[in-house]
């Protein structure tokens, strides 16, 4: 599923295509969106924005379409003229002069009046969302030193979106990695430099990753990677899909775990358990 990162960078893509342009065509096949053709069309789109793994589109009409692509959905952004020639099922089309950006297969699609949007059932339960400039690494390591979380596995609290809305699966694993923290150690187990550090790097991977397509691991080895010809897979991240390949910190083998049935990979010797010792 794309995480933060990915949907950011989408509604990035989407503005370009459409703020500040009135939508003059569409087609809106998807139930929830019955009154798409009073509420968006011909209006013009004022912003573009996520919120964790959501997208956001408001409308001068005064509302807003939300939307979640879950697994399967996915965003086109193209010229008007271009034929997208897809098999998914078309969910939404928004046509100005110049592009037609559509999405399709998703299935958590709503309109919902722009004030009321953060009482939406995912919105209202969503903490801050890690890739807000509003978020400060202090905010961050506030909340792992908080009562609420802190005799919670590092492996759980990662994918908590009450706690760090928008880390997703390679998120939890490279920020750990970074960070030296052992999946099941909890906030109560580590020394204030070590929370510090783990705050730090749930900003700095996620941010990164939001402007590099994708990569978590430090840029200097990526592009050392890169120029010896190695695939893209190779070098994205340090220790994520890397499991039982050489860590590309310290060369001792990546390990696999799951916890609820979700992959997490780590490195047994950056990230020792501060549990044990
Ligand atoms: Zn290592």
């Amino acid at each position: 599923m794309p995480e933060g990162p990915e949907i950011r960078r989408a509604a990035d893509r989407i503005g370009k295509a459409l703020v500040g342009k009135t939508v003059e065509a569409g087609s809106w096949p998807f139930p929830s969106l019955q009154q798409a053709d009073s509420l968006i069309l011909g209006h013009e789109v004022l912003s573009v924005t996520s919120r964790a793994k959501a997208m956001l589109i408001r409308f001068s009409s005064g509302w807003t379409m939300y939307s979640h692509n879950q697994l399967y959905g996915r965003w086109t952004v193209h010229l008007k003229a271009t034929d997208p020639r897809s098999n998914r099922s078309l969910r939404a089309e928004f046509l100005t002069d110049k592009h037609a950006v559509r999405l399709w297969s998703a299935t958590d699609i709503v309109l919902v009046p722009t004030p009321e949007e953060n009482a939406h059932p995912f919105l209202a339960r969503l903490g801050p969302d890690v890739l807000a400039e509003s978020v400060s690494k202090s905010d961050l390591l506030a909340h792992l030193k908080s009562k609420a979380v802190h005799r919670k596995k590092a492996a759980t609290l990662m994918l908590d979106q009450r706690s760090f809305a928008g880390l997703g699966n390679y998120l939890r694993s490279e920020i750990l990695h970074a960070a030296g923290v052992h999946p099941d150690d909890r906030p109560c187990d580590l020394d204030e430099a070590t929370l510090k550090r783990w705050a730090d790097c749930i900003k700095s991977v996620t941010v990164q990753a939001y402007e590099h397509n994708g990569t978590t691991v430090d840029l200097k080895v990526a592009e050392a990677s890169k120029a010896r010809g190695e695939p893209r897979r190779m070098w994205r991240h340090a220790v994520f899909c890397r499991n039982d390949r050489p860590c590309l910190n310290c060369g001792e083998l990546v390990v696999r775990l799951r916890y609820g049935g979700r992959r997490l990979d780590y490195c047994p010797t950056c990230q020792p358990s501060s549990r044990s010792i």
